[in-house]
């Protein structure tokens, strides 16, 4: 299930000691003869819910109790930038996931656990959820984005959305790259990068794009410009 971590950008931070993924099965922690982790809902509810022994002894066999403790959930608040920030700075975290109806509310209480959802939808398990979470927060580690690649540049962080990306050929079938990107005028590059983002947010996020002009730090060491497009976008806003 957990594949995904192991490849790629992440599989490559592993390898590089900057990212470290230990995946803990709860069935191989069940005291029942059949290795169950699960039974019926009291109150007679369809499905099944995760018992707490294997999730107890679990967490206390390995310590996680030392960590802050996540569980993937439909009712937990949403992973949004600045969860991803807070979680990308504490060293150790454990992520539970749920599965079936989800699992016996002890767990939850005991080890004081953290709900967080990653969007309003219902997920068959908590497994996509994690590598969800696992692979946004990994992103904010330095080292783990390639060259100079920054975490902060992209669409949300930046508090924009992106502007388009175009690569070779600049002739494709009769359809071309904006002329501008190879011009090689980096003034003039940054300044068609900042008005498309801030056309497209206008589109699609307005609220982004209110936020972003209303905030005084984006306008800080700005060209001349740069400010009089800003300026524009904040009258159609
Ligand atoms: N009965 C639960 C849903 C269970 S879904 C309820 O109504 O709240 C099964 C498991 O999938 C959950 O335990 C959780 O770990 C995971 N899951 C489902 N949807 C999710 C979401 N939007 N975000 C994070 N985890 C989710």
């Amino acid at each position: 299930m957990f594949t995904p971590l192991k490849t790629s950008m992440l599989g490559r931070a592993t390898e590089n000691g900057l990212l470290e993924i230990n995946i803990i099965n709860p069935r191989d922690y069940s005291k029942n003869k059949h290795k169950k982790v699960d039974d019926y809902p009291f109150g007679g509810a369809q499905g099944m819910v995760m018992m707490p022994q294997p999730l107890f002894d679990c967490i206390r066999e390995n310590s996680l109790q030392n960590s802050k403790i996540y569980y993937m959930s439909p009712r937990g608040k949403l992973l949004d930038f600045a969860k991803i920030k807070e979680i990308s700075s504490i060293s150790e975290a454990t992520v539970l996931c749920g599965h079936y109806e989800g699992v016996d509310q002890r767990v939850l209480d005991e080890f004081d656990v953290e709900e967080i959802s990653i969007g309003d939808y219902v997920l068959t398990g908590g497994e996509l959820a994690a590598m969800v979470l696992v692979d946004t927060v990994a992103r904010m580690i330095p080292g783990v984005l390639s060259g100079e690649e920054s975490a902060l540049e992209e669409s949300i962080y930046s508090g924009l959305l992106e502007h388009d990306q175009y690569t070779q050929p600049r002739d494709f079938e009769g359809t071309f790259v904006p002329e501008v990107l190879y011009s090689g005028n980096h003034g003039l590059i940054n300044l068609w990068k900042l008005e498309e983002s801030m056309k497209i947010t206008l589109e699609r996020r307005p609220e982004l794009l209110r936020q972003f002009l209303e905030d005084e730090n984006n306008w800080s060491g700005r060209s001349k410009a740069e400010k009089k497009v800003m300026e524009k976008y904040l009258q159609l806003l």
